[in-house]
């Protein structure tokens, strides 16, 4: 076998997203055993730069070693034991995922359902919390990146709260493209993905957890059936003072994640999260001159992942296909219901700059005019001009 040189991409997908080459080169700098002090000191980096990202104070703050459904997992399995109900809110495959898992742990999942595409009004959440009996927490994800549905979740936490509830939020597409607000929200668990709006290769789950839900695990009445995703157990590894072995540190990619997330602070979350929103206009303007409309109403979508119908007279796939391998560029298709309906198109950290909205738009309405769907070349492209135009 000969070397592997990945062909060229411009990765608009719902995930992994475009990496700074300085996070790649952390990756290949030389290793340090995982309980070196020169590594230990890499993972406090980590655990201060999260809590910027997550909003929180909370100790508890770091980062799983996984992907993002490790995140989602970790958080299930280690505060559902059998019989606990959870309030899960189900719009799309994540929110469904969560229940499953719910399920798998033995808790009983109270599904607050929304058609793919709408929001799960928080009323809904409340409503169910009321009719329930004991709940042991409310899990909601807050950017549903099959539908590109903008969860609202700072209300939320307040009905959890009265409900002696804890609130679990899947940050995993949200974190560092709009705000999470872990402390102020009422957050007590929350998880991410680091290869998403954070533009660093997938294999870590950033994690948070408040004083209560730590609480919550010590009084488990069942050992957490996962031995790996144990955060009782890996808590003795990442507090300072014990340090206790538990399985080896993904040491490049812990080096991967500190060089992302100073990349994070670098830029500022304020600054960041105008990036994303001012792209993602621009992007749907020139979509919407193409005649491909967001699924998610107007006030509801998320900067990082835009869902647009396809019309039946466009090959969703080709189109897809013609991306990839003549413009080099990879964006989604739908999941499940929306399978042959949707793309889903991610402008998410790196990812999300202004060349990559016109390059693309270029492509899609080169491809339109091939195919006979785009009749006046340049009106996407205009379109995205004028939303850069009246915002510079
Ligand atoms: C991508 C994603 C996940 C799962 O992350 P993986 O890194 O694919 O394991 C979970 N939740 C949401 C909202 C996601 O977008």
């Amino acid at each position: 076998m000969h070397e592997f040189v990945p062909p060229q991409r411009l990765l608009l997908g719902p995930g992994p997203s475009m990496v700074h080459p300085r996070v790649l080169q952390a990756m290949s700098v030389p290793l340090l055993g995982h309980l070196d002090p020169a590594f230990l000191a890499v993972m406090n980096d980590i655990q201060t730069l999260l809590r910027q990202v997550f909003a929180t104070t909370n100790r508890f703050t770091i980062a799983i070693s996984g992907t993002g459904s490790a995140g989602m997992e970790a958080s299930i399995v280690n505060l559902v034991e059998p019989g606990d109900a959870v309030v899960v809110g189900v719009n799309g495959v994540f929110g469904t995922r969560l229940a499953t898992v719910v399920e798998r742990c033995g808790g009983k999942a109270i599904r607050v359902e929304a058609p793919w595409g709408q929001i799960i009004e928080p009323d809904a959440i409340e409503a169910a919390l009321q009719r329930s009996g004991p709940v042991k927490a409310v899990a909601l994800v807050h950017a549903e990146t099959s539908t590109g549905a903008w969860q609202p979740i700072d209300a939320i936490g307040r009905f959890c709260r009265n409900h002696n509830a804890l609130f679990i939020v899947d940050a995993v597409t949200s974190l560092g493209g709009v705000p999470v607000e872990v402390d102020e929200w009422g957050i007590d668990v929350c998880y991410s993905g680091t290869q998403k709006c954070l533009s660093c290769p997938p294999g870590l789950a950033p994690f948070t957890m408040s004083e209560r839900a730590l609480a919550t695990i010590k009084q488990r009445r069942t050992p957490c059936q996962s031995w790996y995703l144990d955060m009782g157990l890996i808590a003795d590894y990442w507090a300072e003072g014990s340090r206790a072995y538990h399985h080896t540190a993904p040491i490049s990619m812990l080096y991967a994640l500190r060089e992302a997330l100073r990349l994070v602070e670098e830029e500022g979350l304020s600054a960041r999260f105008a990036r994303h929103q001012l792209n993602s206009a621009a992007l749907v303007a020139g979509l919407m001159a193409l005649g491909l409309a967001p699924l998610p109403p107007v006030g509801h979508r998320l900067p990082m992942l835009t869902c647009v119908t396809v019309p039946t007279h466009i090959d969703e796939a080709a189109v897809r296909s013609q991306l990839l391998h003549t413009f080099g560029i990879e964006i989604g298709g739908g999941l499940g219901p929306l399978k042959g309906k949707v793309w889903r198109i991610g402008l998410m950290g790196e990812s999300c700059a202004e060349a990559n909205v016109l390059t693309l738009l270029n492509a899609l309405e080169e491809i339109g005019i091939r195919s006979g769907w785009v009749s006046t070349p340049g009106v996407a492209l205009q379109a995205a001009a004028r939303t850069y135009s009246r915002i510079h």
